[in-house]
Formats: structure tokens, sequence, C-alpha cells
């Protein structure tokens, strides 16, 4: 492609309304332009991107075994309103009604209408397993779009679902999506993990998995282990509990005064002792009911772990009127020994010399060990984990990450085959319903999460398999007869060999080119400069910036190379 001839604007300026740095560079690299709230137009060098995108994934799915179809963005209402969803979905649906007052939506995912045609279409257990896909465009009415392509309302997204006769085949579907799903983000070239979102999972086959790349401008908390694949939202991720110490050295506890002291670091201060040294009760409501947790004064309540291990419906903390009222004690000077329910985290029992509120008005006991000199009983993890933490598969160190979230696999059984009645014969002639996954991936917001983790203070950065083009060839002068003759000779040999080259033949300063070209970001750079009349070029690495002198042979040999690894 001549660069004077492609429909791109580059900008300049950042512009004001778009606070992340990928929607920020989507716009100033001519990617894309806003029409309206949540709505972009992808230009040409955008939707190369998405295109590309967009094949990888087919080739993945269909080496999977799933099929492609393509469903309609027009759905009527009353499917929504079988599955009880239109009420779920509230005012994210965008709605409408067609000349005959029928009721529609734009569809924001396809559940409704998939499990009603394959209701229609499929009767045996002949007819199973199959894996259905479609690369299409989604509606969701956020109320407050933002970030670009990561949160439209208009976005494209590949929805695959799957059916089968039970749950052993439920599990071979989800794994062949699994699987399919690493090997498109392995082929885009994309740092990610898969985030095991299932609490209480661990090890086994989990029931749903969120595919994250990973950026500092993610939303999500990852707790990923640095030695295997263990991930998991900071929610659910659980380490291993820590050692049990050895506290048979430790003297007698002491009472010691502690006025005023109301938060950890103060007792820190106040006792010159480790934060881990301190054993806190934390008071919550659980379903109206009081309910302590007991646990280091360095680690911090998951609320979601211990709401599934009391098995409530709600918990919030008690107001500090509740805690008086119910321990007679001021919040800050609670012990496990506090008359409520305790529920203690289990790495209390790394605690070898603690220090815990005393039943001394305004002071702590130190030299405490827990199970000498208080009882533990109801013992649970119930604590977020920490960097450092042992990897609950194999031991290794865990550490936080943040992260994206490009893709969903997840296990739906028989939610919606039940309501729209999809079910089949078995070789008993009984009938059976069938046994749904689901796996979502959102085509455009990989664009802007690849972007986001790959750039520069000068542009993005493109991994070779979705770059829009493969190489950038920049003549500094084309008023130079010899430039432009070489960069004319390297465009038409590299298109030849298959490469995709974008040509700057445009009459600018070398400057703008060249910043032009880093922001665009094509992995690849040919300039041809003076040395183009001894037949020699610069080959230029946009990520690693380094630079080659190279002929003219060498230089294609090079590029028709890293375009085109053997594989
Ligand atoms: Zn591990």
């Amino acid at each position: 492609m001549r660069q004077s001839r492609l429909f791109l604007t580059t900008l300049r300026e950042v512009p004001a309304d778009a606070e992340v740095i990928s929607h920020q560079l989507m716009l100033r690299a001519g990617l894309m332009r806003q029409l309206t709230s949540g709505v972009y137009e992808l230009l040409p060098l955008g939707w190369r991107v998405l295109y590309k995108i967009e094949q990888i994934v087919r080739e993945e799915m269909d080496r999977a075994g799933a099929q492609e179809v393509l469903l309609p963005t027009i759905q009527p209402l009353e499917l929504w309103e079988r599955s009880g969803r239109s009420e779920d979905y509230g005012p994210l649906m965008f709605r409408l009604t067609d000349r005959h007052e029928r009721a529609m939506v734009l569809g924001p995912t396809h559940e409704e209408v998939i499990t009603s045609l394959v209701q229609q279409e499929i009767h045996s257990y002949r007819q199973l397993p199959v894996i259905l896909y479609q690369i299409q465009t989604k509606f969701r009415d956020e109320p407050r779009p933002r970030a670009g392509l990561l949160r439209g309302r208009e976005f494209r997204m590949k929805d695959a679902y799957s059916f089968d006769l039970d749950e052993a085949g439920l599990d071979r579907s989800y794994r062949a999506m699994f699987e399919a799903y690493c090997r498109i983000f392995d082929r885009i070239g994309v740092r990610y993990r898969a985030v095991d979102a299932d609490p209480g999972a661990i090890g086994g086959e989990g029931g749903t998995h969120e595919f994250m790349v990973l950026s500092d401008a993610g939303e999500d908390t990852i707790a990923g282990c640095t030695s295997c694949d263990y991930a998991a939202n900071i929610e659910k991720a659980a380490g291993q509990a820590l050692p049990r110490a050895d506290a048979t050295a430790t003297p007698a506890p002491q009472t010691v005064p502690t006025p005023g002291t109301r938060t950890i670091e103060d007792l820190v201060r106040v006792l010159n002792v480790d934060a881990g040294q301190i054993i806190k009760v934390v008071v919550y409501v659980a379903d109206g009911q009081p309910v302590a947790a007991c646990l280091r004064g360095d680690h911090e309540v998951n609320e979601v772990k211990l709401k599934n291990h009391l098995g409530v419906r709600t918990l919030e903390l008690a107001t500090p009127e509740q805690v008086l009222q119910w321990t007679g004690k001021p919040v800050g000077f609670v012990g496990p020994q506090c008359g409520l329910r305790v529920v203690f985290d289990r790495d209390i029992w790394s605690v070898t010399d603690g220090v815990v509120a005393s039943d001394t008005p305004d002071a702590h006991d130190i030299h405490v060990v827990p199970g000498r000199d208080f009882p533990v009983g109801e013992t649970a993890d119930i604590r977020n984990v920490r960097e450092g933490d042992a990897c609950p598969k194999c031991g290794g160190s865990l550490r936080f990450y943040r992260g994206i979230e490009v893709g969903h696999v997840f296990k739906l059984g028989t939610k919606y085959s039940k309501v729209f009645g999809a079910v089949y014969q078995d070789e008993n002639g009984q009938e059976r319903t069938i046994i749904m996954g689901c796996y979502g991936l959102g085509t455009t917001r990989v664009i802007q999460a690849v972007i986001e983790q790959c750039h520069d203070a000068d542009g993005i950065i493109w991994p070779m398999a979705i770059a829009p083009y493969h190489v950038h060839i920049v003549p500094v002068n084309t008023a130079d007869p010899a430039q432009q003759q070489t960069a004319e000779a390297l465009y038409e040999q590299l298109r030849s060999r298959g490469v995709e080259v974008l040509l700057d033949d445009r009459d600018e300063r070398p400057g703008v080119k060249f910043k032009d070209a880093d922001l665009i970001g094509l992995p690849l750079r040919i300039t041809v400069g003076r040395k183009a009349g001894d037949g020699v070029v610069e080959l230029k690495e946009r990520a690693t910036g380094q630079v080659s002198e190279l002929t003219l042979e060498q230089a294609v040999a090079q590029i028709v190379e890293r375009v085109n690894p053997s594989r």
C-alpha cells in the first residue's frame, strides 16, 4: 500500500476524552474514529488488525472442530422473556419495535437464539456433540461507555456454544475450547493468563476460566504462579497454608497498656512488633448475625471466602456501635475470646509470639501463642493471598498481575436447554436434556488489550501476526532518484514474496515520516537513505529499536524469514 493513497490521518495531539493509552493510540494512529458515544468506525489499518485477529480465531475454532454460523443481530424480545434475561439485562439491552409493533432487541449475546435453533434441529444422540460459533457484532447500551473498544456499546465477538450428551462430553468440549483459546493468544503473540474463575476448583476441571491479557492498565488483579500456569482472580486465589510454627520457646503472656491504639499500625509502633505478630479480630454481620474473623494483622479478610465458608447471603462489616454492643469492647480492642462465633484463618498457626487485645481495658497481651493462650476452633482459609505465598498447585511463588479480560469459557449445563426444551433421545429412546457450554472472545477488545501491553512512548508495537502491515518502507528523501528507485524495488520484491508492505511515498520531512512510522508501529521498518546508491538500506525492529545495515538482498531475505518463520 502506498501511504499517499491510504485513508489515514495520524494525530499529533492526545484526544481530550481518551483516558487509557490504547484508546489514545487507536485514535492517534488512525485506526478508528468515534461516531457517537461508545460507537466507533474502524478505518483501514484498524480493520486489517481486526480481520487478522478474527482469521486466527476462525482457524483455531475450525481446527478444534467447531462449525461457523452467522446468527441474526435482530432478535425477538420474546426469546429473552422465555429465558428470564430480559429483566436481567434491563436497560443494557438495545430495544426496538418493528412496524407490526413486535418488540425486538439488538443481541447482546446469543444463548437464546442458538438454543432455540438447536432445539429445532437436534433430536437424536447421533447428532451430538456439536460446537457452533459465529463472529458477530454485539450491542450493549452501557451507561458509561469509556476506554474506546474496551467498553463500547457496539463491539465484535466470537461466541461459541457446545452441545453435548453428558457431563463427560461437556468436559471434552470445554477442554477443546480452552486449548483453542491458548493457541489463539499464543499466535496473536500477547502475554496472557487463563484465570480460574471458579471458587474451590483448584486442580480439578474448573467450570469457568477468564482469559486475561496482562497489562498494568487492567481492571482485574490476578494472583499467578511464577513457576506453573496456576492463576486466579484475587477474590478466588488460594495459596498453600503457611507452615505451623514452633512456639515452645515463647515466654508466658504479659499485659501491657496500649491506650488509644486503634489500628494495626498504631500497635506496630507502640509495641515495636511486626504486623504479622498481631492477632486481629474483625467483626461482621452475616445474614443479620454477628460473626468474628480472626487473622494475622498483616493479612486481609477475603470476604468472598468468608461468605462461602459461612454459607450466608449477606456479609458486611459491623458498625462500631454493634461491635461495642456485642463484645463490650471498642473496635481495636476485641480479642479472639470475645464471646462471638469466631472463624480463624488457618494461618493463625504461623504466629509464634503474638499480640492480642487484653481483657484489661486499653491494653494488649504480648507473648501470646494461638492454641496455648486461647482456644482455636472453627478454622478456614479466609484471607487474600499475598505476593510470595505458595502456589496451591506446585508450591512455587505467587505474584500479582493486572489483566484485561478478553475471553471467557463457561460450563452452562442445562440452564438454557431446559428453558427452550432442547432435548435428544438417547440409545434407549429416553429423552435427555442437552448439556451446554459457552465460549466468548471479544475480538475488538483484543485489539486494544494488545496495544495496552505492546506500546512505548512513541506509539504502538504490533506483534507480527496481527500487524496491519508487516513492513514500513520509508525513503528519507523522495526527491532523490536513487532512494525512490530503491524503495520502489524493495516494495515490489517484498510484495511478490507475500510480505505486506506500507510504502511511505509522501513528500514529507523525514522527521514527520519517522514519527508516524513509530506511532503506527509496524514490526519492521526499512529506511532508504543516502546509502541507497550503494545498494545499502537500514532495517529497524520496532520492538527493540535494533538497527542493521543490509544490502537489498539481505534485507529481503531477513524480512521474508521474519514474516514467515518456518513452522
Ligand atoms: Zn504453581
